[in-house]
């Protein structure tokens, strides 16, 4: 029979596929003698089969029973046991971690009898009834459906009536009259009542978990995140340490480097006499891990050992949540932190300079969109005004938006395309949607662990927590400054995660050290020098060649600068637009070849100075100049009546129908050439024909096309030679690369059209039409305009690759459809063998990244 259920001493860290995150690294710890209290997972598969039937996989209780003899008999206690109670937590672990995202069941094993049994062993009648009073709610809410509205109702309502400012004020018998109001709820709720036995507890904890695996929330976060919806999550079932005893317990976050910066150092929060989930919900506010030296140094010191071994031996950042249990150090959780873009980089080159990882090692571990991140502007102080607020700097970056004070209106007008700052006092998991439509988040309360902490750095949302000045009023919808200023809701704020500040309106922006480093090469700080030392080893590794998408100079010349090996594709119809459209207009619609030539010749000249300056600009390297092709109706919006212009005349059906155009084109191209050559310069020019179906159309092109540099050739006496190929942008092309081949010179696939055509959706509609609702139903897993579509587009293009290059060995190819930029899809072009991808300039060095990276 399957296994269901591993012990902590069965399992290790590479098992985190069958023991989510979180049962793997216990059972690493376990195995390395770290102080972890013992306990057992039961797995993904049984998740998965519990949630494909619809119930539990045959033979799991009986193996979760057998698992809890063990642990009671090995701690000599039951599992709620009346005179000295066994109780468990049962919690989530995915394999990929979802921080705060699924449920959690603490203190399983509380009933009517065993919190009396907890009370006297403990010697804290308080201490039991707040443990039994957290599990009734916890339970209620999260396993038997109420909703925790009513829980926070009759607890405020009874604090009122005690008039008790918070928790803390509550005594044991508060306590267990809070217990009776809460189990009244369910009752009157779900019309069951709170189970007393503590195997049903438990067995129902588990099943919730499984379930949770699918909350609305969790879904999000992995669509987000792009983690696939059918893992399913393991659960851990762990003997409770109890951290909320008294001022020698408490709880804390670790982690073995600053995930905020990467520098060195044990760093975190810690929570006197509280419990972890206190920690993260960021409901008190925590002090540094500093702190804890001071109020019980042996543990600090243990801590910071046990930090230094599994940084050492996980050879990464580590984050680690613990607990002491009068006095005693429990590490409950490790796993591989989350660090902003800065710290990855920084981490990254630090351990390589350690000797702790390779070089190669390195680099895998920096990602193209971190890279994208650390290229965004920053605030410039200089202009800002005086400061709102000051928090923690929890998550870099800079961005203004309006405030808002709840998700759903985050939601609402980030919709509508404002920009919106998401405020809170603290954020719950239910935010979530919020913080994915907001720019910012800022927090009055909780530190730099807490929940709005974790997710926003996890998915590079700029963000600001535990700014104590602020008082949020969220009823409201407003926060009141530390100098007493009123900030309604719309009204735009800036907060710059990087440094903690939060001003009023919005603050201008300048590049950042990284962006100022490519441009000019300074390598201000250690982060920008561990992006140099990244990319330089990205460079000397990478087989791909990476261009730029460029129709200006000045593009051209800033994609140089960020290390482009030329343009891969210059869309020439951006040369027609603006003031030329009318030059344009007239030679479509001429009606005359006399006009038309009049209209031509107007062209010309402009055409030839634009390609001379590109090529300038890009002297000595390849230029791919492209014909023509813009669907007509962006020309002539109130003339042409194609229903469908994507698939109408444009490309080289443009080029065969209206005479003169191609020869006008390439003689601009061969005049610029020219004009280069005589000039001393170095011009690579290559022509480009797109949107061909059949090598027909592009061999009556490349007449055209040799014709006129030969005529040029002639007039001027310049050698001219300009390779000529073609765009891959259609499935027949794909399909007839062999013979295409032999008209072709060089391939550049046209991953947007050929996306639009595979799958037949239109690229200016699809986004905005149904994508969202095909993300929803998992019918896509992204969108296959972001990361190409490997299985079907992917394929053409390697059918292509390979029918071409045996038809015309030595053939070159490339792509310069927006995928070129894409780190996923780098991967694959790296795979199928092309010679180079081309994208946008600032996406240039993502993509030598990314090229680098896709080469180990
Ligand atoms: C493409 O189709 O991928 C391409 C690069 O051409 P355009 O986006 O200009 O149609
Ligand atoms: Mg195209």
């Amino acid at each position: 029979m399957v296994r269901h259920v591993y012990d902590f001493q069965d399992g290790d860290r590479t098992m985190a596929a069958l023991l989510g995150g979180k049962g793997a690294n216990l059972a690493e710890m376990t195995r390395l003698g770290l102080p972890v209290p013992p306990g057992f997972t039961v797995t993904t598969d049984a998740c998965r089969a519990f949630l494909a039937d619809g119930e539990e996989p045959e033979g799991l209780s009986a193996e979760i029973s057998r698992h809890l003899s063990v642990l009671e008999s090995a701690g000599g206690r039951r599992l709620g046991q009346p005179d000295d109670p066994l109780l468990v937590s049962v919690r989530s672990g995915a394999r990929f971690s979802m921080p705060g995202m699924m449920d959690t069941v603490l203190d399983i094993g509380l009933n009517d009898a065993s919190v009396h049994g907890l009370a006297k062993v403990s010697g804290d009648a308080r201490f039991a009834w707040d443990s039994y009073r957290r599990l009734v709610q916890m339970y209620g809410s999260t396993v038997m459906g109420v909703d925790q509205a009513f829980f926070d109702e009759a607890l405020t309502l009874f604090k009122e009536a005690r008039g008790a400012p918070d928790d803390v004020h509550l005594d044991a018998s508060d306590l267990a009259w809070l217990v009776d109001t809460y189990k009244t709820v369910i009752r009157n709720e779900t019309g069951y009542d709170f189970p007393q036995s503590p195997a049903e507890q438990l067995r129902h904890a588990v099943l919730a978990v499984f379930r949770s695996w699918n909350a609305e929330r969790a879904r999000l976060y992995r669509r987000r995140e792009h983690i696939p919806d059918d893992l399913g999550t393991a659960v851990t079932v762990q003997r409770m340490v109890f951290g909320n005893l008294g001022p020698d317990s408490g709880s804390g976050v670790a982690f073995t480097r600053d995930p905020a910066t990467g520098r060195p150092g044990l760093y975190g929060d810690y929570l006197p006499d509280a419990q972890g989930e206190d920690v993260v919900a960021g409901i008190r506010d925590t002090v540094p891990l500093a702190e804890l030296a001071r109020i019980a140094p042996r543990c600090h010191t243990q801590l910071h050992d046990h930090a230094v071994t599994l940084e050492r031996h996980y050879r990464d950042l580590c984050d680690i949540e613990f607990t002491v249990e009068h006095g005693t150090l429990w590490l409950l959780q490790t796993r591989i932190g989350k660090r902003t873009a800065e710290a990855t980089f920084a981490i990254a080159a630090e351990l390589v300079g350690e000797g702790l990882i390779t070089a190669a090692e390195g680099l895998r571990r920096v990602h193209g969109e971190q890279l994208g991140r650390l290229m965004f502007p920053r605030f410039d102080t200089e202009r800002a005004g005086a400061e709102l607020a000051h928090g923690l700097p929890a998550s870099p970056g800079a961005a203004s938006g309006a405030a808002v004070f709840d998700s759903a209106e985050a939601v609402r007008r980030a919709d509508a395309g404002e920009a919106v700052v998401l405020v809170r006092e603290e954020t719950s998991p239910d935010d979530l949607p919020g913080m994915v439509a907001a720019r910012a988040v800022l927090t009055s309360r909780g530190g730099r662990t807490s929940h709005a902490a974790v997710v926003a750095r996890g998915m590079g949302r700029v963000c600001v927590c535990g700014a104590q000045d602020i008082t949020v009023d969220t009823a409201r919808r407003r926060l009141t400054a530390r100098d007493g200023t009123l900030v309604e809701e719309g009204t735009v704020i800036s907060v710059d995660g990087s440094t903690g500040s939060v001003y009023a309106g919005e603050v201008p922006l300048v590049a950042s050290a990284t962006m100022r480093y490519l441009e000019s090469g300074v390598q201000s700080d250690s982060v920008v020098s561990a992006v140099a030392r990244a990319l330089e080893h990205a460079d000397s590794v990478r087989r791909l060649e990476v261009r730029a998408n460029a129709d200006t100079p000045q593009d051209a010349a800033r994609a140089r600068r960020f290390g482009a090996q030329g343009i891969g594709l210059c869309r020439t119809e951006h040369m027609f637009l603006g003031e030329r459209r009318p030059l344009v207009e007239r030679m479509i619609l001429a009606r005359t070849d006399a006009d038309r030539a009049h209209a031509l010749d107007a062209l010309l000249a402009p055409q030839r100075d634009d390609f001379t300056a590109v090529l300038e600009a890009m002297d000595g390297l390849p230029v791919t100049i492209r014909l023509l092709d813009p669907p007509l109706h962006e020309f002539l919006p109130d003339r042409t009546h194609e229903v469908n212009p994507m698939l109408g005349l444009r490309g080289v059906r443009l080029g065969l129908v209206v005479p003169g155009l191609v020869a006008m084109q390439v003689r601009a191209v061969a005049e610029a050439v020219v004009a280069r050559t005589r000039a001393g310069g170095d011009p690579r020019a290559e022509i480009m024909v797109p949107l061909v179906s059949t090598v027909e159309e592009l061999r009556l092109t490349r007449e055209e096309v040799e014709r006129v540099l030969a005529e040029v050739t002639e007039e001027t006496g310049v050698d001219i030679h300009c390779p000529v190929g073609t765009m891959i942008e259609l499935p027949r092309a794909a399909l007839t690369a062999a013979r295409i081949a032999t008209e072709a010179e060089f391939f550049s696939f046209g991953t947007n059209d050929l996306t639009q055509t595979t799958w037949g959706f239109s690229r200016d509609d699809v986004e905005a039409e149904f994508f969202s609702a095909y993300l929803d139903k998992g019918v896509l897993a992204a969108s296959p305009f972001e990361t190409l579509d490997r299985e079907g587009v992917g394929r053409l293009v390697r059918i292509a690759v390979d029918e071409g290059r045996a038809a015309r060995p030595g053939l070159r190819t490339g792509v310069c459809g927006e995928h070129g930029g894409d780190p996923e899809s780098i991967r694959f072009f790296h795979a199928a063998g092309l010679d180079y991808v081309s994208c946008s300039p600032y996406r240039v060095p993502v993509a030598r990244l990314e090229a680098g990276r896709a080469a180990l």
